[in-house]
């Protein structure tokens, strides 16, 4: 397994900049930690955390949110249903 190289670009608390064109947002290479209070570089925060858990964390609550919104869908589509 290779080993990962802490820094606050890896880090958990990342927040990456996103650049907004005609119909999608797309990422750039930008962001900040926001539990790195330092401003200069090197920049490691004292909470670093790989960004795999956020991720792992994040496609959980999209799959959470997924499912609650196709219920909600078929109960919709039921009462449209019932009402023909
Ligand atoms: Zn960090």
């Amino acid at each position: 397994m290779e080993k990962e190289i802490k820094s606050c670009e890896n880090c958990r608390y990342f927040v990456s900049y996103y650049t907004k064109c005609k119909t999608r947002y797309y990422k750039t290479f930008n962001g900040y930690c926001h539990e790195n209070t330092r401003k200069k570089k090197p920049v490691l925060c004292d909470k670093w955390e790989s960004a795999d858990i956020l991720k792992e964390e994040r496609q959980q609550s999209v799959k959470k949110a997924l499912i609650n919104m196709s219920e909600r869908l078929d109960e919709i589509a039921l009462i449209l249903k019932d009402e023909e």
